[in-house]
């Protein structure tokens, strides 16, 4: 009995050392994006925590993910059912001017990505966009049929100015024997309350928002299909960076020129770094053992230099709209 209280003990300190490891945001080494105030830009990004985006040029806003309800690491370790956190959305609804949402479009339907669509969309009126699984988890929030679309992979989505093209991809391989964690689909409209392991993938996307001024590919999962993005040509990549040091560099670098060398990207902006388990609004990098961010950066200045010596990459802020498209002659 002392035995195993003391290998109990050992395991937990063990594992509370190793949730404790993390290197700290500046250890990337990568600047902050510019001011928007300072370009002059009408298209901009607001990055939310996770993969979380919202869009916006001034008419039209559209949300990838919108994860707003953060559920605890007890939570989700021990299967609790968790709920969406109405206060919470309220707050991030009111504090980021999400008034003119137009479409929620979330990367695929884990939790930590899709679990508040359907609260947010009976508040906004906004479309829902994914796979049938999206569409389940917008169904049992009693979201109606109207605000829901299932997307057809490739086909253009137009939300006023922007045009939205949903391409199929993979999450990152990162669950057991190289298969993405929670496969499967969501077959019955999901109400809450669930616990976590109810958000199945569904279908991964890499999303395209094309405007205007400029196109930028949301690469929300570290995971790609060999040469599906072939043709595309972007301006920006919102680009993963979740488990990515759990694989190994070889990886990481056929995933960075899947996306960023073949779309001839010049700006990078690395997301999917932060601990999703930390409350909206905390910035907190990952437990190195998940994802080391200190490292991810060390292995995308090697392959930018590498491959993309143009491109810059730089570390979003929570909150803080982000300039996409500045014009270039705006500094001649
Ligand atoms: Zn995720």
């Amino acid at each position: 009995m002392v035995a195993l209280i003391a290998i109990l003990a050992v395991t937990a300190t063990g594992s509370s050392l190793l949730w404790r490891d993390r290197p700290t945001l500046d250890s990337a080494g990568w600047q902050a994006p510019p001011d928007p105030a300072e370009n002059n830009a009408s298209v901009t990004a607001t990055w939310l925590g996770v993969t979380t985006l919202l869009f916006d040029d001034g008419e039209s806003q559209i949300l990838i993910d919108g994860f707003f309800s953060r559920p605890t690491l007890w939570e989700s370790i021990l299967g609790r059912e968790v709920v969406n956190d109405a206060a919470t959305i309220n707050y991030a609804l009111h504090q980021f001017g999400i008034r003119r949402l137009a479409a929620i479009i979330p990367v695929h339907s884990h939790f930590d990505h899709a679990m508040d669509i359907g609260a947010i969309a009976r508040r906004t009126s906004a479309s829902v966009l994914g796979s049938e699984s999206t569409a389940n988890i917008a169904r049992g929030a009693g979201v109606p049929d109207d605000q829901i679309i299932v997307a057809a992979a490739g086909e253009a989505y137009e939300f006023g100015e922007f045009k939205v093209r949903l391409l199929p991809s993979r999450p990152a391989p990162i669950g057991w024997r190289g298969n993405a964690p929670l496969p499967g689909t969501i077959d019955e409209p999901l109400s809450m309350p669930q616990p976590i392991d109810a958000f199945r993938e569904g279908a991964s996307y890499s999303i395209v928002i094309e405007h205007t001024q400029g196109t930028t590919l949301v690469q929300g999962s570290a995971g790609f299909l060999e040469g599906a993005l072939e043709p595309l040509s972007a301006d920006v990549v919102m680009l993963s960076v979740g488990g990515l040091t759990t694989l190994d560099s070889e990886y990481a670098e056929t995933y960075w020129q899947e996306t960023v060398t073949n779309t001839g990207a010049l700006t990078v902006y690395p997301i999917h770094f932060d601990d999703f388990t930390k409350p909206f609004g905390i910035v907190v990098p990952s437990p190195k053992f998940l994802g080391n961010l200190e490292k991810t950066a060390r292995w995308f200045d090697a392959f930018r230099d590498k491959w993309d010596n143009e491109t810059q990459i730089l570390l979003p802020e929570f909150g803080k709209p982000i300039p996409l498209y500045a014009p270039p002659s705006s500094s001649t």
